[in-house]
């Protein structure tokens, strides 16, 4: 048997360490040191956000965001359910309401058809997930918000290095939510980023995230004591984290270059699968630069997805499903409400398979998982 194919490996440039040792060698080793200000500068040069801020996850800039639009109880949020946890969560805490509206067939994204169906008084936000790392239809998005008075809180978590209209994911909507988990492109262990492009939500967002002080200001010398300003948490990573992951944003062209071409790989061997009308391979629209986040297949109904994990996984590959969709959830069902049917959502996630993907992984293993790939539609 063929050694085992990981689904996702944590690729290091090899800069890491050397960058980990010099953060400890600097005057601070908590937050906002120097390898912090260099991934802050980093993000704001290639998105064009007016303020980025690093944070110890995704999670942690989402709850942030919810924080910064002044979510209240009672308040309803718009959001896809066919997403992770944390993008209905960081909402709850703060007594929000995530409301469902299904998916695009094509993307995967929420629709932005069925958003204004979705909206009564009470909402505040949308909150477009970019799937894959494959832009929502932000246009809409943007002017059915500003139509309605409603912030946009992108949850580009998948998002780093892809682009809409040549706008960079995350910087489109009021504020923009980076994940830097192992899983993703960019990494570092855990972390993440928020990407605040409303100027007016700046000083807030440095405040929020420093123990609701202006210990920020503090630092840069604006004022000669800080305070206790207003509700905010400890959301700041260390130099430590800061330091491991300006190795990779240092990289990030390359890193995504080669998980690009893992993707494309992929996507070239399975065209004659889907003429055959075996599966439905990713549908990139022609605005959309995406970041190879994942490869994924569709398959034709659950039975076939589960017999086809289960040969992959037979044969030593790992691959994976997700996402089971929000409102079906045990705090899901509790805490949100659906608009209209989520018939979309609960079928793509029946059928959908990923495939191994990471920086680095060789034609050799995408082969084995092609190979299985074939001979199972045979
Ligand atoms: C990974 C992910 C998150 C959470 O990111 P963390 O950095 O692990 O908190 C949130 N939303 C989406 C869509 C994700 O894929």
């Amino acid at each position: 048997m063929s050694d085992k194919i990981l689904f996702n490996r944590a690729m290091t440039t090899g800069r890491e360490l050397d960058y980990i040792l010099d953060a400890t060698s600097r005057e601070r080793l908590a937050g906002d040191g120097y390898y912090t200000k260099l991934c802050h500068q980093w993000l704001q040069a290639n998105t064009g956000c007016a303020k980025a801020l690093l944070t110890h996850s995704c999670t942690a800039a989402l709850e942030m965001a919810a924080l910064l639009i002044d979510i209240k109880p009672g308040d309803e949020i718009i959001m896809p359910s066919y997403t992770f946890v944390s993008t209905a969560n960081a909402f709850v805490l703060r007594g929000g309401i995530p409301v469902f509206v299904d998916i695009r067939e094509d993307t995967l994204n929420l629709d932005e058809r069925l958003i204004e169906d979705a909206i009564t008084p009470r909402t505040r936000a949308i909150v477009p997930v970019h799937y894959a790392g494959v832009a929502c239809e932000m246009d809409t998005i943007m002017e059915i918000a500003r139509r309605h008075g409603l912030k946009v809180v992108e949850d580009a978590a998948q998002g780093i290095m892809a682009s809409y209209k040549g706008h960079q994911l995350g910087s489109i909507g009021d504020i923009g939510a980076y994940s830097f988990h192992e899983t993703k492109n960019i990494i570092s262990g855990e972390g993440g980023a928020l990407l605040v492009n409303d100027a007016e939500l700046v000083v807030r967002s440095e405040i929020i995230r420093e123990k609701g002080t202006d210990r920020s200001r503090f630092f840069r010398g604006e004022i000669d004591k800080y305070t206790w300003q207003e509700v905010g948490s400890s959301f700041l990573p260390s130099e430590l984290i800061a330091a491991f992951l300006w190795a990779q944003l240092e990289l990030a062209q390359s890193l995504t270059d080669r998980r690009l071409a893992s993707w494309a790989y992929y996507n070239d061997r399975l065209r004659s699968l889907e003429a055959k009308g075996a599966l439905r391979r990713p549908i990139v629209p022609p605005e959309c630069c995406h970041n190879a986040h994942m490869y994924y297949v569709l398959l034709s109904d659950e039975a076939n997805r589960d017999t086809l994990l289960d040969n992959l996984r037979e044969k030593g590959i790992s691959a994976v499903f997700h996402y089971v969709p929000l409102h079906s959830s045990p705090a899901g069902r509790r805490y949100s409400r659906v608009s209209g049917e989520l018939n979309t959502t609960i079928s793509q996630s029946e059928r959908l398979v990923r495939l191994p993907l990471w920086a680095g992984l060789g034609e050799a293993q995408q082969d084995q998982v092609l190979e299985i790939l074939e001979r199972f539609f045979d």
